[in-house]
């Protein structure tokens, strides 16, 4: 046994690691290696140390010469998640830099790098050079994973789905914080989910993941804070590909929704505490206001090869094909399926059911009521759209059953938990 009742040391993780990526260590030893893991799971500093070794097979980012923080902010993943594309460009507006490398899709939730592929030009990845340039002069820049950062994770990872074996506290806590950690970053905020729509559906699990997580990075030289918030409804009023998009520009000019800027001030307050204890949600929301945020994310798209002038031209907010779900009785929103929500989305064109699934950029979902609203019959709750008749149709068909209703008002969802 290697894994946390024995004593799996940094040079043996090192030797696995790297001897798999050089092809010395065949994919058989590999994948034991990954079972016992799986299996035993790790000691935090094996897993602190198992991070650090990733890392080292690729470039860590040294933004050592700027005289301003630099930080980042992760979340486990939900439906209608955006907060990235709003919290960068309002972190980069108050003088912080914020290298952000993303992922794609996971699951049923969607990917910060698909939506940004949906605005015309944006190139995802960049050399190492240039995305260092952006975050520099512009202060934020948000880019794909490449073969620069992390490698051990990229063939880790391939290996683990191929032996669904993705479901291990320290090889996640690895993955995720060693490709944040290589960026450069000093500060990060993590937003764990909770709630039916999250991979960690109960609050506690959030905590040991959080705990896990920022014990790593703080092992690993990086000052973390935990956010725990909530995932058992869609966050905004749009969840999906261009929309998401098209809800963040709206946010940027002023015009978010409630849950969605609460959240993003909350997190965006969290970022700046960790170096500066002094930060009022007011100086934020100017930075909005005066639109100096907006400007921010218009220069990074620029710099990306996008144009948000032809983004405006996309019209992802008026749907090609869509399926309304009305509400048949009257009541008050009581509780959404979330996760079944994501799945559906993915189904039609948000995400990747598997690997070789193309991102449809017109495929969507509007919430029109959020958990607490008072519906009448008849009205609309849900609006699926995409750019398949035959995908809209086939939900159409499904007999979906969505949300629940109660008589009285059970009130508004509680956002943050910590
Ligand atoms: N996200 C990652 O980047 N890695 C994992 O292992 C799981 C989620």
């Amino acid at each position: 046994m290697k894994g946390k009742n024995s004593s799996l040391e940094f040079n043996e993780i090192s030797k696995t690691v790297n001897g798999f990526l050089g092809k010395s260590v065949s994919e058989e030893t590999m994948s034991e290696w990954i079972e016992d893991i799986y299996q035993n799971g790790m000691t935090t500093q094996q897993s602190a140390d198992y991070t650090k070794v990733i890392i080292d097979t690729g470039e860590r980012l040294d933004f050592s010469s700027l005289s301003r923080p630099v930080v980042d902010k992760h979340s486990t993943g939900g439906v209608g998640d955006k907060v990235s594309l709003i919290l960068g460009p309002l972190l980069a507006a108050y003088g912080f830099h914020v290298p952000m490398i993303v992922g794609r899709s996971l699951g049923h939730t969607g990917g910060t790098l698909d939506k940004l592929c949906s605005i015309p030009g944006y190139k995802p990845y960049l050399s190492l050079d240039n995305f260092k340039k952006n975050v520099k002069s512009i202060g934020v820049s948000i880019m794909g994973q490449t073969d620069d950062i992390c490698p051990g994770d990229r063939v880790i990872y391939a290996l683990r789905d191929k032996l669904d074996r993705i479901d291990s506290y320290p090889l996640i806590c690895g993955s995720i914080m060693s490709k944040k950690i290589a960026e450069g970053i000093q500060g990060l905020v993590l937003d764990i989910k909770t709630g039916n729509g999250a991979f960690m559906q109960t609050q506690k699990m959030a905590q040991e993941l959080g705990a896990l997580l920022s014990d790593i990075g703080r092992r690993n030289g990086v000052s973390v804070k935990v956010v725990i918030s909530d995932m058992s409804q869609p966050l905004g009023n749009f969840s999906g590909v261009g929309c998401e998009v098209h809800e963040s520009i709206l946010a940027l000019r002023g015009e978010g929704p409630q849950d969605l800027m609460d959240l993003v001030f909350y997190l965006a307050k969290k970022s700046v505490e960790i170096f500066d204890e002094n930060c009022s949600t007011d100086k934020l929301k100017s930075l909005i206001e005066s639109g100096l945020a907006y400007e921010k994310f218009d220069r990074m798209i620029s710099a990306h090869g996008g144009s948000l002038r032809n983004f405006s031209k996309m019209r992802y907010d008026i749907p090609k094909f869509r399926f309304t779900i009305k509400s048949s009785v009257s009541g008050y929103i009581k509780s959404y399926r979330t996760k079944e929500i994501g799945e559906l989305l993915s189904s039609i064109g948000a995400g990747r059911m598997n690997n070789k699934d193309g991102i449809d950029n017109f495929a969507g979902l509007r919430v029109y009521k959020k958990i607490g609203d008072q519906v009448f019959a008849g009205e609309k709750v849900l609006e699926f759209s995409c750019s398949s008749e035959q995908k809209i149709n086939n939900l159409s068909r499904m007999g979906l059953d969505l949300f629940k209703l109660s008589e009285s008002s059970t009130g508004r969802q509680k956002l943050i938990y910590k």
